[in-house]
């Protein structure tokens, strides 16, 4: 790998001075057990701040080919001889690597990707306590390597010769392909489950914000805690990677629906019909119910909820709420409660007292807000929008309002990944709140805010076939929930149509992307044998 003239490189040299703006940093990336840098173009990382390159990254050069052939020949290998029990301790181990370095990793992501302390946190402990969460499923599973799914099946009038499916880890290689809004938790999310279900992982972060990113993958490295070729890290463009793909390897994708459509009619995942998992962009609505009173607990449970989201990490979230759907007899009322609270917010430096939303992640992304804002503002309503410093890649949050229902144009088409929502009014029908949700095309999360059961019924289990996560916010407990836009591991992530059609987390149900599903049909005595002698789990456990 490094005899084509590639340059070993040991990525924490310069660390600090860089961070504290001395020299350009030049990142690596982890492939075979080796940090290497890749030569040819190479693309600038920036302070999303001040807008100043910090790093650079090129991918050029390097064999990505020997990179997934070592993953599935050393990698592979070496998890799929640990006990669930032991792959879920390593996940612990890695959990508390990244929690002992947290402060560190802030400032990280601070100065590359704008987040505020907060905003940095939600990404950060996110990756730490996801790993966590598989950490404690590993321990539930104990000491299996495989699952068993569901009781043995009859196949004729036989009691002893049985069908019965099982889950085997597949034997190729996990390649995760992340967007760059989330560089740590993306990362730790994905590679959990497949590390759990066995499987060894390259990780493929998005470049803008990769340096989080790479930085944990070497203190993970550095603490010796994964087994060889368990993980590989590509820095910069992903050149050739796809192309090397086969039959047992997998490939997840979070990013936006155009990259999505490349990947999914890749010449090499179509010739192998490689597994494939897509989580892209989702126009997530919150739906008021008519039944809610200014000023109750579930009102404010709303306001609160939606303020977050367009807040939180500069919108740049994929759950965060892009329409907001309220009953016309409210709608004064919310547009008043929300430009109420959003007026007292301030956007600016990450680390200066008081800020709540710091600068959009890049140039690109800024660019991006900038012009959905101006296709908003085309077809909506601006009712408030606040100030932005003009330096680093800030954007003005902002909140539209349209009474045009299913006929605004481009709110139910496009999302834009930024700090801003639409606020739709409607009819306080179960059905039309319904069909405004549906518009979006498929989403990952919808939210309903209700305190009736028949009303608030109807839309969550109307709205369910369209959202991979329906969250329904109600008085007894309007102080109780983290939000629709929190990912928890336990629950599924991801949704149908627009949202990629895609599924990850939501606990052991995540496994089974990694491992695969066969019907075995036997003697059930012999069978029983050879489960005991592999290792197998009963479907309960
Ligand atoms: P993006 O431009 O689609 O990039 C996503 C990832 O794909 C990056 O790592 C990117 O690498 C890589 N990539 C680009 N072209 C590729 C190709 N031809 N082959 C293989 N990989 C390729 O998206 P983004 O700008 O990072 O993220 C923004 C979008 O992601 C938003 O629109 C948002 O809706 C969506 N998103 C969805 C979720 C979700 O969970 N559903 C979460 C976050 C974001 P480079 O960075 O090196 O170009």
């Amino acid at each position: 790998m490094v005899s084509n003239g590639l340059r070993r490189a040991m990525p924490s040299s310069g660390y600090s001075d860089a961070l504290n703006g001395g020299e350009m940093q030049t990142l690596s990336s982890y492939l075979e057990g080796r940090w290497v840098t890749g030569e040819g173009a190479a693309r600038q990382l920036h302070d999303a701040t001040t807008g100043e390159p910090i790093a650079s990254v090129a991918s050029g050069g390097l064999d990505l080919s020997a990179a997934l052939r070592h993953a599935r020949e050393v990698g592979g290998p070496a998890l799929r001889a640990m006990t669930f029990a032991q792959r879920g301790a390593m996940l612990e181990a890695l959990a508390g690597v990244i929690h002992a370095h947290r402060d560190e990793l802030l400032e990280l992501s601070a100065r590359n990707g704008g987040t505020t302390r907060g905003d940095g946190k939600f990404d950060v402990d996110g990756a730490s306590g996801t790993l966590s969460w598989y950490a404690y499923l590993g321990k539930k599973l104990g000491d299996a390597r495989i699952l068993l799914d569901g009781e043995p099946e009859r196949v004729l009038r036989s009691k002893r010769f049985v069908g019965q499916h099982v889950y085997t880890p597949r034997r190729g290689v996990a390649v995760h392909i992340n967007a760059f809004n989330f560089p740590a938790w993306g990362l730790a999310e994905k590679a959990a489950v497949a590390w759990l279900a066995g499987m060894p992982v390259v990780a493929k972060p998005g470049t803008a914000t990769a340096w989080l990113t790479q930085r944990i993958v070497e203190l993970w490295v550095d603490a010796g805690v994964l087994p060889d070729g368990a993980l590989s890290l590509l820095m910069g463009g992903a050149g050739d990677l796809l192309d090397h793909v086969g039959p047992q390897d997998c490939v997840a994708f979070t990013g936006g629906s155009e990259t999505a459509a490349r990947i999914r009619s890749h010449a090499a995942v179509v010739a192998h019909n490689v597994r494939l998992n897509i989580e892209a962009d989702s126009l997530n609505a919150s739906v008021l119910g008519p039944d809610i009173e200014v000023g109750s607990d579930t009102w404010f449970m709303f306001v609160n909820q939606v303020v977050r989201d367009l807040t939180q990490k500069c919108g740049q979230k994929c759950t965060a709420v892009r329409r907001v759907m309220v009953p016309t007899a409210l709608v004064d009322d919310v547009v008043e409660a929300l430009t109420d609270r959003l007026s007292g917010v301030t956007v600016g430096a990450p680390g200066d007292k008081g800020v709540e939303i710091g600068p959009a992640a890049s140039a690109s992304q800024q660019r991006a807000v900038a012009s959905g804002l101006e296709q908003l503002a085309a077809g909506c309503e601006l009712v408030w929008q606040g100030e932005a410093p003009a330096q680093g890649y800030f954007v003005r949050p902002s909140l539209f309002r349209s009474d045009k229902g299913l006929d605004t144009p481009f709110v139910h088409e496009h999302e834009v990944f930024g700090p801003c929502a639409t606020v739709l009014t409607y009819d306080g029908s179960a059905e039309v709140a319904t069909a405004l949700v549906a518009a979006g095309g498929g989403g990952l999360v919808a939210s309903v805010y209700s305190d009736d059961p028949a009303w608030g019924g109807q839309v969550v289990l109307g709205v369910a076939p369209y959202s991979g996560r329906v969250h329904w916010g109600s008085r007894k407990v309007h102080d109780q929930s983290p939000g629709p836009g929190t990912v928890l591991p336990n629950l599924v992530h991801g949704g149908p149509g627009k949202a990629g059609g895609g599924e990850e987390l939501g606990g052991r149900r995540g496994l089974h992307f990694y491992m695969q599903r066969t019907a075995i049909q036997a003697d059930k005595g012999l069978l029983d044998r050879a489960f005991a002698a592999a290792g197998v789990l009963g479907d309960e456990a």
